[in-house]
């Protein structure tokens, strides 16, 4: 009988070598716990890279992005402006707080936040008297969203932004880190990132006093007293010392992690590019992505036919794992009837999208499966 091949992962961990170093500094000190000085020696890390003045080192993004909307007063009720296209932890923590998202279609040239619909959607809310407590663009797969756009509409309404970067830390609007744009900034350190601490994520703002604020909340929000004393409703969301060793050392290879992702990317051009009915999503000017994910659109009216879902299966079938992109949450069971601005952008590139096997580790031998692949179902 024939072995199946081994499997091809979409996006899996890619050690660089010194994580076990900080990791052992751990055990050999006994810093087993939630905060020690890898968790400072990543969230500076974190700083230096970003540009951003603060950083907080958690538990998840997800927490990251629950914390940011605790910190903007978001209350039962309140209204958050979210970009449908994306992965749902970006709007569970809207509905943990019992608030109502707004979701946002995407435009063409970055699959994120269209700005257009967001300012009709602050506009139709704000005559309602629904003033938006917070908006939340993503960049979805590395791809910078547009962030100048986004921020002159924020600035204008007096909205403010939580940026959920947690595909695209690495990437940058000419030089303008992402994550560094809004009044905060979400990454994740989640095992298919660019880099992982195997779960994790953090929190950015140049606002001390609101990080400061996220350390206590996210530490069960503790009083300063000798005895256990509480004034706030506190969260265990730090990051443990041991996984923010294993952070310092990914940040060591983050930019030739950033390179490796960006190669992959051109490797799939070279191979797709001229054939009918495939694209690729090209930078706009000056934007730079960590091409975390490389992505196709399949226009089967252009392909002979062809779908998304053929070149899917047909991957699948020599064990090389694809998969479409993100559904969008309004198109989500869990967010049916809540608030949506936009046209059908987001809907079609679910539809016709693929998310192509991107990891940094890839081998050559792993590229020549996919692309035999690839060749035998379009070329
Ligand atoms: C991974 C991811 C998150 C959540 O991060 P976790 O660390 O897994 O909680 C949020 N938003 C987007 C767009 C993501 O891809």
């Amino acid at each position: 009988m024939k072995t199946q091949p081994s499997r091809i992962w979409l996006s899996s961990p890619h050690l660089g070598g010194t994580e076990q170093i900080f990791v052992k500094e751990a055990f050999d000190t006994n810093w087993v716990a939630p905060l020690g000085p890898n968790v400072d020696g990543l969230e500076r890390a974190l700083q230096q890279y970003t540009g951003v003045g603060h950083a907080a080192a958690l538990s998840s993004g997800t927490a990251a992005i629950h914390l940011a909307l605790i910190l903007l007063d978001v209350q039962p009720n309140d209204y958050v402006i979210c970009q449908s296209m994306t992965f749902s932890a970006t709007a569970n923590p809207i509905r943990y707080l019992g608030a109502t998202p707004v979701f946002i279609d995407s435009e063409k040239d970055t699959w994120n936040m269209c700005p257009a619909a967001l300012e009709s959607a602050i506009k139709m809310l704000t005559a309602k008297s629904q003033h938006p407590k917070a908006i939340l663009p993503v960049h979805l797969y590395g791809m910078p969203a547009q962030m100048n756009a986004i921020m002159d509409i924020a600035n204008q309404y007096g909205i403010p932004v939580i940026e959920d970067a947690a595909e695209a830390l690495g990437s940058h609007i000419g030089g303008r880190m992402c994550g560094s744009f809004g009044q905060f900034g979400i990454l994740s350190f989640n095992g298919n990132k660019i880099i992982t601490t195997s779960g994790g994520g953090a929190l950015l703002s140049n606002n001390d006093a609101m990080i400061q604020k996220a350390r206590f909340l996210a530490t069960q929000a503790r009083d300063p007293a000798p005895h256990y004393q509480h004034s706030h409703i506190g969260y265990n969301y730090r990051m443990s010392n041991v996984l923010a060793g294993i952070g310092r050392g990914q940040m060591q290879v983050l930019d030739l992690r950033v390179e490796q992702r960006r190669a992959n990317y051109s490797w799939y051009q070279g191979l797709l590019a001229n054939l009918p009915g495939i694209s690729l999503l090209p930078e706009p000017q000056g934007f730079f992505a960590n091409r975390w994910l490389t992505t196709i659109l399949v226009d089967p009216k252009k392909s002979g036919g062809i779908t998304r879902e053929t070149i899917r299966l047909a991957l699948e079938a020599q064990n090389i794992e694809s998969r479409p992109l993100w559904k969008p949450m309004h198109m989500q069971p869990v967010f049916e009837g809540f608030p949506y601005f936009g046209g059908t952008v987001a809907e079609q590139l679910f539809e016709n999208g693929l998310c192509l096997p991107s990891g940094s580790n890839l081998t050559d031998e792993e590229k020549e499966r996919i692309a035999a692949v690839l060749k035998s179902v379009i070329g």
